[in-house]
Parts: C-alpha cells; sequence; structure tokens
C-alpha cells in the first residue's frame, strides 16, 4: 500500500473543494498553492474559508500528512538582488501563515537561482532566508519542502547535496525536509529508470538528508531525454521515463510511505488517468 497518491489541484473553485475533487479523481493526496503563484500578493485566508477546508478533510477522509502546499513561482530565495529577496522572503512568510490556517504541514518551494552571482552566494541567501522565516514563524510547525530543480537559469537545487548543503546550514533543520521530482531529477541526470541508479540516489538522500526527511515525490514523466535539463513534463508513461521505468523507480521499499503528487499537463480529468496508471504500474510491482 502507498500511502498517498494525488496530484497538484486547483482552487479556483474554492480551497474547500480540493478534498473532494482529490477523491472525484481517485486520489487520497494532493497538493495546492497556497495563492496566485503569478502574484506577489498572498492573503491571508477568512477563518470562515479554513473552516470549511478542515471539515471537508474530514469529511473526504483525508490524512493532512498527505496535504501538500507549493510556494509561488516569482519567489527567488536565492536573488542577489536585496529588493526582490526581501520580497520573496515576506511572501514565503505569508504562505507559511496561509499554510498553517489551512492545517497544512508541509510547503513545498523551489531554493531558488542565483541569477548568475554564484551558487556559494545563492546558498548563503536561502539559508538566510530560511533562517529568518523560520526564526519568526517556526512555532507554527510548517516543515519547509525543498524541491530538486532543472539544471537551468542558475537554479540551485539539482542535486541532492545541493539540497543538503542548504539544509545543513540553516539554523532550523528539523523545519526543513525534501521533495524529490522525478523528471526534474531525470533531468539533471539521475536515471529513475535504473535500479542502479535509484538504488545510489535513495542512498544519497539517506546519507546527507536522512530517508524520513523526503517528504513528498513529485512524480512527473519526462517529454525529453535523461540530462536534458528542459523542465518539461509529460503526463505518467508518456515521456522518456515511461511505465517500464516507473516500475522500477516505485519497486524500492524505501519509497513507499512517501505520497506521490502528479504535477502532469491538463487539468484534473488527465490527472485521473495519470493516477489510474500509476495505480496500474504499482498493481503490477505487487504493491497494491
Ligand atoms: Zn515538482
Ligand atoms: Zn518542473
Amino acid at each position: 500500500m502507498v500511502k498517498g497518491i494525488g496530484a497538484h489541484m486547483p482552487t479556483s473553485k474554492g480551497v474547500h473543494k480540493v478534498p473532494g475533487e482529490t477523491r472525484k479523481i481517485g486520489g487520497n493526496a494532493f497538493q495546492i498553492f497556497p495563492h496566485n503563484p503569478r502574484s506577489w500578493r498572498a492573503n491571508l485566508l477568512k477563518d470562515e474559508t479554513a473552516r470549511c477546508f478542515k471539515k471537508s478533510m474530514e469529511r473526504e477522509e483525508l490524512d493532512f500528512n498527505n496535504a501538500f502546499a507549493h510556494s509561488g513561482y516569482l519567489i527567488n530565495l536565492a536573488s542577489p538582488n536585496e529588493e526582490n529577496w526581501r520580497k520573496s522572503v515576506e511572501c514565503l512568510k505569508q504562505e507559511v501563515r496561509i499554510c498553517h490556517q489551512l492545517g497544512i504541514k508541509y510547503l513545498n518551494i523551489h531554493p531558488g537561482s542565483h541569477l548568475g552571482a554564484g551558487e556559494e552566494f545563492g546558498i548563503s541567501q536561502i539559508q538566510r532566508a530560511l533562517d529568518e522565516v523560520l526564526a519568526e514563524l517556526g512555532d507554527l510547525g510548517v516543515v519547509i519542502l525543498l524541491e530538486n530543480v532543472t539544471p537551468k537559469g542558475g537554479n540551485i537545487g539539482h542535486t541532492i547535496k545541493q539540497l543538503a548543503r542548504i539544509r545543513n546550514g540553516c539554523a532550523y533543520k528539523e523545519l526543513i525536509g525534501m521533495t524529490f521530482d522525478t523528471c526534474h531529477g531525470f533531468d539533471s541526470g539521475y536515471d529513475v529508470r535504473d535500479k542502479n541508479a535509484v538504488d545510489r540516489l535513495l542512498k544519497e538522500i539517506d546519507v546527507l538528508l536522512g530517508i524520513e526527511r523526503l517528504k513528498m515525490i513529485h512524480l512527473n514523466d519526462s517529454m525529453n531525454p535523461l540530462g536534458s535539463g528542459k523542465d518539461r513534463h509529460a503526463p505518467i508513461g508518456e515521456g522518456h521515463i515511461g511505465d517500464e521505468g516507473f516500475r522500477v523507480f516505485l519497486s524500492f521499499e524505501a519509497l513507499r510511505n512517501v505520497p506521490l503528487i502528479v504535477e502532469t499537463p491538463g487539468s484534473n480529468e488527465e490527472h485521473a488517468k495519470d493516477i489510474e496508471r500509476i495505480k496500474e504500474i504499482l498493481a503490477s510491482i505487487g504493491v497494491v
């Protein structure tokens, strides 16, 4: 039995609709944006909205450990531009507060891009940001998940080593975990289709961060071949990872308790198909 399967869900009909919609597409886990991801604006929710959301979580019998939020696109904690960095930090704080309102424990972030200022500088910016956010809001108990990204545009966090370096230099390490995105990993040269490569990957995560810090898998296929660095997600089984690749990846016992979230093209309807396909893959390797 896997702990959770689901998709990134739209909140356009109201966040309280998400638990029911998740069940409708065959999921029991989900990810949402806590606010419009293309805007700096992140307003706190009305108490009534948060209450409604929690009620539907209960009604649909969903576990809060399977509920995730994904940070907005404008945030860049590694930014060398002080004004932009400050805006990013304040926006992330609002996202943490919104997660807390909803009872969502995990907030996934892309670590950030150094925009040419260099990896060392970028990592210190990210650490400074996370230290400030968690010093102020750590009491809320929201855990920040560092997601592995694609190696382009000065992105930091395309290797497990970089994610670990960020985390290990932070003051509130206990509130920092990680997400592994299969498309981004594949883009960065981690061959998730290959048993030995996955074995090495999971050992690396375990040694550098501790496998228990891996809180979510973004299960995405890739439109491009291994190491291409392009960040184009494909539906499950329709890309270069493929059904057989996911069969290998998902056969690892260490991943059994990590919720799988698809961020594949399309909306709920397509995601229902992705979830169905993941279930078939799991069934074919004896995991039901
Ligand atoms: Zn992702
Ligand atoms: Zn991506």
